[in-house]
Formats: structure tokens, sequence, C-alpha cells
């Protein structure tokens, strides 16, 4: 069974998203307060993180801050509830890193999809595991890339969207499509997420970052630059 910390200071929405994680057969714990929410999250290793933004005592930011320096929860996946209006917030939470977000009020459908999906890009798969261009190599199995020699450390988020790009070479892959395989988004939506996460990915493939072209209207496409 997946374990889901939920770091919440509304009762109500804490309840609810609770209720609702349950009901999908995941256990879940959860905190009202930053700081106890990143002590639940060192004693607990959960799987994944519902964080809050606006939190008492310990914000969600710092809270998340607290999160990636630690070897032992760097790599939990994280969703970011947040105000409707604060875009600043939703822009600097995706760059710090986080894999997604949802503005208040969310429906818990919504809410269980992405769950969903975001657990499903930190899952291993089966198949050919090895996949490589323009001296990129992905590892399917262990989620693990390198260029050249040289190990890149991707969250599962970016390697999911790299390896899309790059499983579909020199074919245009619409905005929408991706947030919805990616990120399990259920319909269209101007989201700052894709565009957040091809700036981190392309920053982190340095030279190569060229590989990643945008496709004015429709969105992204990989292109291999060496062969
Ligand atoms: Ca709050």
């Amino acid at each position: 069974m997946q374990t889901i910390l939920i770091a919440e200071d509304e009762k109500d929405i804490r309840q609810l998203v609770s209720f609702n994680l349950e009901r999908e057969s995941f256990s879940t714990i959860s905190s009202g307060d930053g700081k106890t929410a990143l002590s639940l999250a060192r004693s607990n290793i959960p799987d994944l993180i519902i964080l809050d933004l606006m939190l008492p005592v310990m914000d969600g930011f710092e809270v998340f801050k607290e999160l990636r320096l630690d070897s032992r929860t760097k790599d939990i996946p994280v969703i970011m509830l947040t105000a409707k209006a604060q875009l600043d917030d939703i822009i600097a939470g995706l760059e710090m890193g986080a894999d997604d977000y949802l503005t208040k009020p969310f429906s818990p459908k919504e809410l269980m999809l992405r769950v969903k999906a975001l657990l499903k890009r930190v899952k291993t798969s089966t198949g050919s595991t090895i996949i490589e261009s323009s001296q990129i190599r992905l590892d399917k199995n262990t989620l693990h890339c390198f260029i050249r020699e040289e190990k890149i450390d991707l969250t599962p988020t970016e390697f999911k969207l790299l390896l899309i790009l790059i499983e579909r070479e020199g074919v245009p892959q619409n905005r929408n499509d991706l947030l919805r395989e990616v990120w399990g988004y259920r319909e269209t939506a101007n989201s700052r997420t894709l565009d957040t996460h091809v700036k981190r990915l392309r920053e982190k493939l340095g030279e190569l970052s060229r590989c990643i072209e945008t496709v004015r209207g429709v969105g992204y496409q990989y292109r291999n630059i060496i062969s």
C-alpha cells in the first residue's frame, strides 16, 4: 500500500483529500502545519506529498526546501496546492522542482488523476530499457539519465517528459497531450507546469538543450542533433 502525506491546515480540505485517497486504497498521514509535516515526511518516507503552500509554523516553500536537502526525502514527488490568484507562487514552486500543482478550489477527482499519474512516473517500466539519442542515454528501469558518461540528475517527471520526446523524435508533441500523458491533466489547461519543466530540463541538458525545440502554436519536439 502506498502512503501519501497531506500537509494542509484547512481541516475540510485535509479530510476531503484524505477520504478520497483512502477510497482509492492509499494510506494517508496528515498534518496541519509545515513543521510537523516535515517530521512526518522524515519518519515515514511517504510515496508522495500533497503540500499546501500557505501553512502555519513553516510554510510550504520552506518544507519543500528542507525535503530536497535531505537525501531520504529529496526524491519524493510533490504536488503543491496554491490559491488561484498566486501565480508567482506557482512559478516559484515549479522552479524549485515541484512536480505539479493544483489551484484551490480543485476537484478531488482531478487530484486523484494527478496523484496516480505522478506515482506511475516513478514506477519502473518493462521491455527494452535503454534509449539513446544525441549522446543522451536513458535507462527506463533505473530512471537514470547520462550524457556521454556523465550522470544527469533528473526528477521522475523530467525523465518521463524527456523519454516521451525522445521516443517520438522529430514529431511535434502537442502541449495538451504532454500535460495529459505526463501529468494526467484531463482537459485543455493553460498550465505553467509544462514550460517550467522544459526550462529546467534544458538547463540540465546544457549544450544539448537545443535537442528540445519549441514548436510554436503546438508544443515541443525532440531533434537528434548529433546523428
Ligand atoms: Ca493553507
